[in-house]
């Protein structure tokens, strides 16, 4: 398995190249700010305490807080958050937010926690990263196996140790300032509106004005097909999105395995109809009058549009070579290694990188930060309009230095965000 920092740098290098960049510059980029290592004890059931481990990773902060999700994963581990973190400082600078990048973890599987466990563990990586976050330093978020609810007890520790420890009687306008610390919170508990989807969003107003531009939909036909590799947060909104403007789903996955159409030709999924059939009975797998296939063969699909939104390290020089998609839209983080991208463009196939292409959700994260720091709720209509203006700007910018470097959309993207955080130094 290739190490997702290293794939990070070799990016940033390539980006790099095009740039004329000192020393310092460089290596600022390179290196993050501050690494957290924590170890805490959990509570669990049976009354024993379990020590976890964690991290928080602050990658840089020129243009703003330190911004990034949370991920709760057995296999997290310090590299992995490492690129994240990177991955958000980069992304952030392409969607031109004022922020810097961030990432946290947990080695944990939450599928084994009780509902008690899975709150006293939210709580207790809190309490050991407290002194390091807040509306002004680091602003986290959710991310694979986080929702919600986890940042709604986050937000609540957070606040109960600031009122606890400063002596503080919050005002209603400080609280909501406190409350600008997590983002993707519930709504009524000082979430954005559109926050849930925006990841999903934010995707495909990329795709459709790409799709645009490039007259895809007039050379390939106006029923495009989709597969999608995770069926999460992000995996569902962007199925969901793209099923209502008329593609065909043709694959969807989760961690359990594939399902395909019968009739590759003709048939569809409707995306709430397999999330009704994840949520009642476990996995997509379950869906029935569809075939099953393993998410290596589903990557592997003569479709249109290929959507990884699961996790790294998917396309790589191994498969890259299989892949029969014209577009590859990574809605995952760090789905295509450097050695898949060679192969990749070299086969012509059009990579819409993840800084890109998922930065719908960290938009609206900022934008749900911005309400609690000015204590506003803006409408879900607008809250949408703010997130297609940003992100149609962004997709605008990188097709544009991609077009007049002549290169590839994940270094023009990477070439945007580094001209935006140097000089912002
Ligand atoms: P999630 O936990 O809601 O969903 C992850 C999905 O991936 C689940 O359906 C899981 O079963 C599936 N999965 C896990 N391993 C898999 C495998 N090997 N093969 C196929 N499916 C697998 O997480 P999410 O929030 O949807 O995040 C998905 C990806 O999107 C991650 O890379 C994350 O970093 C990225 N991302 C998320 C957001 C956000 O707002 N949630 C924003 C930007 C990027």
């Amino acid at each position: 398995m290739s190490n997702p920092f290293d794939n990070a740098l070799r990016q940033l290098e390539k980006a790099i190249s095009h740039l004329k960049l000192s020393e310092s510059q460089i290596e600022r980029l390179k290196y993050p700010e501050k690494i957290i290592t924590v170890n805490f004890p959990v509570k669990m059931d049976d009354g024993k305490d379990v020590i976890f481990h964690g991290f928080r990773v602050q990658h840089n902060s020129v243009r703003g807080p330190y911004k990034g999700g949370i991920r709760f994963h057995p296999q997290v581990d310090m590299n992995e958050v490492k690129a994240l973190a990177f991955w958000m400082a980069i992304k952030c600078a392409v969607a031109d937010i004022p922020m810097g990048g961030g990432k946290g973890g947990v080695e944990v599987d939450p599928k084994k926690l009780s509902k008690g466990e899975l709150e006293r563990l939210s709580r207790a990586y809190v309490q050991a990263i407290v002194r390091d976050i807040g509306p002004e330093i680091d602003v986290p978020a959710p991310d694979v196996n986080t929702t919600p609810e986890i940042m709604k007890w986050m937000v609540d520790e957070y606040i109960k140790f600031k009122v606890k420890s400063e002596k503080l009687k919050l005002t209603e306008k400080e609280k909501s300032k406190l409350m600008g610390t997590f983002t993707g919170k519930p709504v009524e508990y000082g979430g954005s509106l559109g926050r849930t989807e925006a990841t999903g969003r934010g995707g495909y107003y990329i795709l459709m004005t790409l799709l645009k531009k490039l007259s895809l939909k007039k050379r390939y036909g106006d029923k495009l097909t989709v597969a999608v590799q995770g069926f999460g947060n992000v995996g569902y909104y962007i199925a969901k999105f793209l099923y209502e403007e008329g593609f065909r789903v043709v694959a969807l996955s989760d961690s359990q395995g594939a399902i395909i159409v019968g009739n590759l030709n003709k048939d569809n999924l409707n995306p709430e109809a397999v999330m009704k059939v994840k949520k009642n009975l476990g996995s997509v797998d379950d869906m029935k009058g569809v075939r099953t296939i393993s998410n290596d063969e589903l990557l592997e699909l003569p479709v249109d549009i290929l959507v990884p939104a699961a996790l790294e390290n998917q396309i790589t020089g191994e498969n890259a070579g299989k892949i029969k998609a014209k577009v590859i839209l990574e809605m995952a983080n760090g789905p295509t290694t450097p050695e898949a991208d060679e192969v990749l463009y070299k086969k012509d196939v059009i990579i819409v990188p993840d800084v890109l292409a998922n930065s719908g959700g960290v938009t609206v994260s900022y934008f749900e930060w911005e309400q609690n720091l000015h204590m506003q709720k803006w409408s879900e209509e607008d809250v949408n309009g703010k997130l297609k203006k940003k992100m149609e700007s962004a997709l605008h910018k990188v097709f544009e230095v991609s077009q007049k470097e002549k290169v590839d959309m994940r270094t023009a993207a990477f070439m945007v965000a580094i001209k935006r955080i140097t000089s912002s130094t």
